[in-house]
């Protein structure tokens, strides 16, 4: 009998509701803008009325698995958000209880990244690969890392972290106070901000110096690239070459067999793949080994709020909590 698996994703921008089976069909979604300002009781009615908007959609009367996955910092043991970047009042918020309650079925709770990290192990390029790592390019860089055929999440939950890899010492401060980090100078938003600071230096980028900072994101610099702009081309090389030495470093400690590369940036296909391979081998040279670079999944946000209760239960052998 087909089981169907209600997910959330509490993003950043958005808030999306999805339900899926286990062979990762998606038979409904239902999407929201996010709301800085909702706080736990409007987030929670939101997404029990968001729920039901995708079980009547899909025609299921009850889901049999809850997943929720959150952009910010979330303790999966205990089913609560830590922290919230994006939506204010979140703190310490037991998101898995009213839920499990409401949808009368076993929920699970977990980070985006981390979730992006499982659905590619039970749906993507990881499928059956004992060792790999993901990384997500968006605003962000987030990951995670299968290690002998597992979920690495380290001794506090909180490993996968790629994205605060300090890469140039005293480069840009990160949001995370350190210096320099992948994310603060590869991520959309460090890509934006190097591009508005030294746009005004230079008179050659047609394209992008007639933009304001808040309107310059990685999808345009790309865009003005392929109008020919010298400039945006040198800014694409030079975040190329800081993600190949991040995914050279992270090779060097982990040896997987497949580094895999989602999130929005990874939309810009062989625009983008194409030279950060070369990159990462010229960054190798005598150390090199086969390791293959993938693209991650399209769409992989919904079929990940389905796979953390699947994997949950993978894991533990029993149904999840
Ligand atoms: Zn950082």
């Amino acid at each position: 009998m087909t089981r169907f698996i209600l997910g959330f994703d509490v993003g950043g921008t958005k808030i999306s509701a999805v339900v899926g089976d286990e062979d990762g069909h998606i038979f409904s979604r239902v999407r929201k803008p996010t709301i800085r300002h909702l706080g736990k009781k409007r987030l929670t009615q939101q997404l029990e009325s968001m729920g039901k908007e995708a079980l009547l959609k899909a025609e299921v009367e009850k889901p049999d698995l809850v997943g929720i996955i959150f952009a910010g910092l979330v303790d999966s043991e205990k089913g609560a958000v830590i922290s919230s970047p994006n939506i204010l009042g979140l703190n310490n918020f037991a998101i898995v209880e009213p839920m499990e309650e409401f949808f009368d079925a076993p929920a699970t709770l977990e980070n985006d990244a981390t979730a992006a990290t499982i659905a590619e192990s039970l749906f993507g390029s990881g499928r059956g690969i004992e060792n790999f790592v993901y990384l997500t390019l968006s605003t962000g860089i987030g990951g995670g890392a299968f290690i002998n055929g597992k979920l690495y999440k380290g001794s506090h939950g909180l490993a996968g972290e790629m994205g605060h890899m300090v890469i140039m010492s005293n480069g840009p401060t990160c949001g995370c106070g350190r210096k320099g980090c992948l994310e603060a100078i590869a991520g959309g938003k460090g890509i934006a901000r190097r591009v508005s600071e030294n746009v005004s230096a230079v008179r050659d980028s047609e394209t992008l110096s007639s933009l304001r900072p808040y309107e310059i994101d990685a999808s345009k610099v790309f865009q003005a690239r392929r109008k020919g702009d010298m400039f945006a081309q040198l800014m694409i090389e030079e975040t190329i070459y800081y993600l190949a030495v991040g995914i050279v470093n992270i090779i060097s400690i982990l040896d997987p067999e497949v580094v895999i590369i989602g999130g929005g940036i990874s939309r810009a296909g062989k625009e983008l793949f194409s030279p950060l391979n070369a990159a990462i081998k010229e960054e190798f040279k005598s150390m090199r080994r086969p390791v293959k670079i993938l693209r991650g999944l399209q769409d992989g946000s919904d079929l990940a709020a389905i796979s953390v209760p699947l994997y949950k239960e993978k894991v533990s052998g029993n149904p999840a909590r």
